[in-house]
């Protein structure tokens, strides 16, 4: 989400450091820490090379024919929703893009759903099983890129698609069409379910869906992200919560009668030295950043009022209500210390991905089954130069498939996504596309210019067949089905959903221009 981005984006680093922290002698966990996730050439356990390449069954021959033939309007679909490029909350025509595309294809389309006008569900077919797949649509603000392997502003200033959400939403669409394709003609049996999911870069609209319970009849639901590498995704992502500190003073000449004032400031400058203090007592695990957003205006006048927007993740829930438990009283001793009234809110949050390895192995026989990810000379050429122009070593963009491991990674890569939210509450299978050179920066407009050609456009669709073939198993195989949902529950046995989201209704649309 917000920022809390593509998971693992530019995080190899931070995974690496990671793992090799864990791995010190005399770290508890010492032992356990495996190789780093997604190293192209590592051992592989002998669980990942026992997964045989799932068979080509009917069904997806004609899921796989069903993409082929609305490959084009797929295309334009993620074309569409990348040049209106328009940020969380706000994504009012690319939301009625993909959901008029989706009534005209015969699905059942409800609007504005869980309280935000841009979330939506498209459904088709009654019964079990029940398959949801998910799409995001939101782009980033000031990022606007055109299609070219060089850093040039489509409309400078204006926002872009530098986490590829134009192609996530367009390709899950496809998939799904697919599958109402295959139910209609009476080839598979059950409910097919795309949910469009808006805001991921802001408040995570997830989060209000899942409050809702809209995700929690299905049976399993599948995601993807664009990426530098294709992979059946067995990563999860840090945990977070997003929240607001406040000091509340009392304003006075700074000179004439400082006195009589109380700065806001104090409090906020006493607030982040503790914060900043504590970095040296937390685990390893922990990531603590904020920004100030209200410090006061001029010097000659006491502040009254200073905020702070601050995230605190950890790999595990659990960890980041431990950093919260220590954060509250620290925002109340500041404001005491500083004489100020404080004030600390909870403005959303993301829970961890709860990685279910059996649905992992079943995309990746899926994966294996589908001809691999090719890209022209000139798409290498393109990725090169945004590689060289980003100074990043010129590998061009990977087409291989990433090793499954036989266990998730130890250590999640850096951010966080509101996905985590629905694998809590359903099962969830996540596959990344590669839609982007090797080694770019994400977030930025290496990602907006190949998410608007044929490399995005390739890897978006790539995605669609795997995860069409997927869905196409889901529905085939009972038993599949049963142990991806054996897994989850004893993952989940005890723990009651609740996400970080605060009472009410999502904040639409105030807060969402400033938010992403
Ligand atoms: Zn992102
Ligand atoms: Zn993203």
């Amino acid at each position: 989400m917000i920022g809390q981005g593509r998971r693992g984006r530019g995080t190899a680093a931070v995974a690496a450091f990671l793992a090799a922290v864990l791995s010190m002698p005399g770290m508890p966990g010492a032992q356990a820490a495996a190789p780093e996730k997604g190293q192209v050439g590592a051992k592989l356990p002998a669980a990942a090379s026992s997964v045989p390449a799932a068979p080509m069954t009917e069904a997806k021959k004609a899921a796989l024919a069903s993409i082929d033939r609305h490959r084009d309007e797929i295309v334009d679909l993620s074309l569409k929703v990348w040049r209106f490029a328009e940020t969380a909350l706000k994504e009012t025509k690319s939301a009625a893009a993909l959901a008029d595309y989706a009534e005209s294809q015969g699905f059942r389309v409800t609007r504005g759903i869980a309280g935000m006008p841009t979330a939506f569900v498209a459904e088709f077919g009654s019964g079990a099983p029940r398959i949801g797949i998910m799409g995001e649509y939101d782009a980033l603000p000031g990022i606007s890129q055109k299609a070219s392997s060089t850093k040039e502003a489509l409309e400078p200033g204006a926002p872009g698609h530098g986490c590829g959400h134009n192609l996530f939403g367009a390709a899950s669409l496809g998939a799904a069409l697919s599958i109402k394709e295959a139910i209609a003609a009476g080839r598979l049996k059950g409910t097919i379910r795309f949910y469009g999911t808006p805001a991921e870069e802001a408040i995570g609209g997830k989060v209000y869906m899942a409050r809702e319970g809209l995700f929690r009849d299905l049976d399993v639901a599948l995601a993807w992200h664009p990426s530098t590498k294709n992979e059946a995704d067995t990563s999860s992502s840090q945990a977070m919560v997003d929240l607001k500190v406040e000091f509340f003073g009392k304003a006075a000449h700074a000179a004439y009668d400082p006195w009589n004032g109380r700065s806001a400031v104090d409090g906020l400058e006493i607030f982040t030295h503790a914060l900043n203090m504590m970095r040296e007592h937390v685990k390893p695990t922990v990531r603590m950043h904020y920004v100030i957003q209200e410090g006061g205006q001029v010097p000659n006048v006491i502040p009254e009022k200073a905020a702070l927007w601050l995230w605190l993740r950890d790999s595990k829930r659990a960890g980041v209500e431990e950093v919260l438990a220590r954060v509250r009283p620290m925002v109340q001793g500041s404001g005491m210390a500083a004489g100020v009234e404080s004030k600390l809110t909870i403005q959303g949050g993301s829970w961890e991905v709860l990685v279910n390895m059996h649905g992992a192995r079943l995309l990746y026989s899926n994966l294996k089954a589908l001809p691999p990810l090719s890209f022209t000379p000139e798409e290498q050429e393109f990725a090169r130069t945004i590689q060289k122009t980003t100074g990043v070593e010129t590998k061009g963009l990977r087409t291989d498939v990433v090793p499954l491991p036989d266990k998730p990674a130890p250590q999640p890569e850096g951010g966080s996504t509101d996905v985590g939210d629905v694998s809590w509450v359903v099962p969830v299978i996540h596959l990344e596309a590669a839609t982007a050179p090797d080694g770019a920066p994400w977030h930025a407009w290496p990602v907006v210019a190949c998410g608007g050609m044929s490399i995005g456009q390739k890897g978006m669709i790539y995605a669609s067949r795997a995860l069409a073939m997927t869905m196409v198993d889901l529905f085939e195989r009972p038993a599949d089905r049963q142990a991806i949902r054996d897994e989850f529950q004893e993952q989940t046995k005890g723990v009651v959903y609740k996400g970080y989201v605060p009472d009410g209704p999502p904040p639409v649309p105030d807060t969402a221009g400033a938010k992403p």
